[in-house]
């Protein structure tokens, strides 16, 4: 049997039509960037993430260098972030210029706010929690940190759309906050799309501004801006599939339970905390001879990802940074153990029996 990591093709064949129309109203419309399409789609994004405004730019890294420019963050300046996330999360303070700073990562993979107060320096402006695989952060403790000491909170909800902490949607919790919606996340482009939501209207004016040349109007520039602007085709898609978002969650969620009842005692799996409700973007498990059971897995016919096998303190640009291997032991230690398990919402019951079996065979 065979249990692919991501069925593209199969997702195109169940939304063909639906997609096709999508596409057509938007290429006779003759708007191929922002316009009306676009700022359709940013409003049922900024619904759903309970948010005033959404924006729809070029991809999710874009969306964090942009509201870091917009919030006046840049050299001299400290951002706190996690070492376990996709290099962007970090990459997007060092291009405007600041310092990433890292803290370590609790069990569950996610930022311990008990390490905060370590990292905090006079230079520090904000912190980038990132909501990885789908778990949103402990948001309250964070957020008290933060304003104890009047700092601004930037989600990288790249992984996270319409994840639920206490009733509040991810993109809810901080002054902005960021989506992709590469291929590969839960609410999919086809090709690179990304998105701002905030709810404070002066950040969100000058993003507009910012993601189009600081172009106030036709010819007249504010400010020196980027290119980073969605296409009215992206966002066709993407309404499109906005509306199957809860179907996919759904189905992601009884995934991980299937994973959960048939791998207990035998591997970590990642668990709901009491009152979320996870994406399940991904599934990670932490297990022993991680690299061993990824290759018997292969053999087996399931693929498997590492969400990250490099934690990014130990990527070659952070050198210069003074990082150094053991500075952040847990996230460390779990690069070494995390195998990232198939949980699309195309996998048949009979698939995840097939991976539960395979993993049961490995540690037999
Ligand atoms: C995917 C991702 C990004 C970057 O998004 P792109 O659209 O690929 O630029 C940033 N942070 C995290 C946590 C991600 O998973």
């Amino acid at each position: 049997m065979k249990v692919p990591y991501v069925d593209f093709s199969g997702q195109y064949a169940l939304e063909k039509r639906k997609l096709m129309a999508a596409i057509d109203k938007t290429l006779s419309g003759g708007e191929y960037i922002l316009g009306r399409q676009v700022e359709d789609f940013e409003k049922e994004l900024a619904a759903l993430c309970g948010a005033k405004y959404a924006l729809g730019v070029a991809n999710g890294t874009d969306a964090l260098v942009l509201i870091l420019k917009a919030l006046g963050i840049g050299p001299g300046d400290e951002v706190i972030t996690a070492p376990n996330s996709f290099v962007a999360s970090a990459s997007c303070i060092a291009l405007v210029g600041a310092r990433p700073v890292f803290v370590d990562v609790k069990d569950n993979q996610l930022m311990d706010p008990a390490k905060l107060a370590k990292a905090l320096t006079p230079r520090t402006k904000a912190i980038i929690p990132v909501h990885l695989t789908g778990k949103i952060c402990d948001m309250e403790a964070i957020n008290a940190f933060a304003r104890k000491h009047k700092l601004h909170v930037i989600e990288d909800a790249a992984q996270a759309i319409g994840a639920l902490r206490h009733g509040k949607a991810a993109g809810s919790f901080g002054i902005a906050a960021t989506f992709s919606f590469h291929p590969l996340k839960n609410l999919n482009a086809a090709g690179d799309a990304g998105a701002v939501v905030t709810s404070d209207p002066a950040l969100a004016d000058k993003i507009r501004l910012l993601r189009n040349h600081g172009l106030k109007s036709r010819n007249e520039v504010v400010f020196w801006g980027y290119n980073s602007r969605l296409d009215s085709i992206q966002a066709a898609i993407l309404q499109s599939r906005l509306k199957n978002l809860d179907k996919v969650i759904a189905a992601r969620r009884r995934n991980a339970d299937l994973y959960r009842k048939g791998l207990s005692g035998v591997v970590d799996c990642p668990k709901d905390e009491r009152g979320c409700q996870d994406a399940y973007h991904l599934f990670v498990i932490q297990a022993d001879r991680r690299d061993a059971l990824q290759a018997h897995l292969q053999e087996n016919g399931v693929s498997t990802g590492v969400h990250y096998p490099v934690p990014i303190h130990l990527q070659a640009p952070c050198k210069t940074l003074g990082c150094r291997e053991g500075d952040f032991p847990d996230c460390e230690r779990q690069s070494l153990r995390i195998l990232s398990l198939p949980i699309h919402q195309y996998l048949k019951p009979a698939q995840i029996q097939h991976v539960i079996k395979s993993i049961k065979e490995f540690y037999r």
